[in-house]
């Protein structure tokens, strides 16, 4: 608990207990914000880099039509739902594993 310091200018050093006023710390609770949605998905395509089936490195998620409009009503790239991946070496896809 924090205590702040409050200047009494007739109080005397006898007082046993010390001079604050303590105040209740005030928890800041973290609520879900836009970056974290972005690290989440930063964090799935980091997961899904690899066709599990041949290794390859060319993989492509697969996003629902669902992404953010700009002013020009142009999607946002980035801000669509993934929803699969696919290689396209060997075109195999799998689906998005929480
Ligand atoms: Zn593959």
């Amino acid at each position: 608990m924090s205590c702040i310091a409050i200047y009494r200018p007739g109080a005397t050093v006898t007082d046993e207990k010390p001079a604050t006023i303590p105040f209740p710390r005030v928890h800041k609770i973290r609520e879900y914000s836009a970056q974290d949605e972005v690290v989440e998905r930063a964090r799935l395509v980091h997961a899904n880099r690899c066709c599990q089936q041949c290794g390859s490195v060319a993989v492509a998620s697969i996003e629902l039509n669902d992404a953010l409009l700009n002013a020009s009503l142009q999607p946002i790239p980035g801000s669509a739902t993934i929803v699969a991946f696919r290689c396209n070496g060997c075109y195999h896809e799998w689906p998005v594993r929480q």
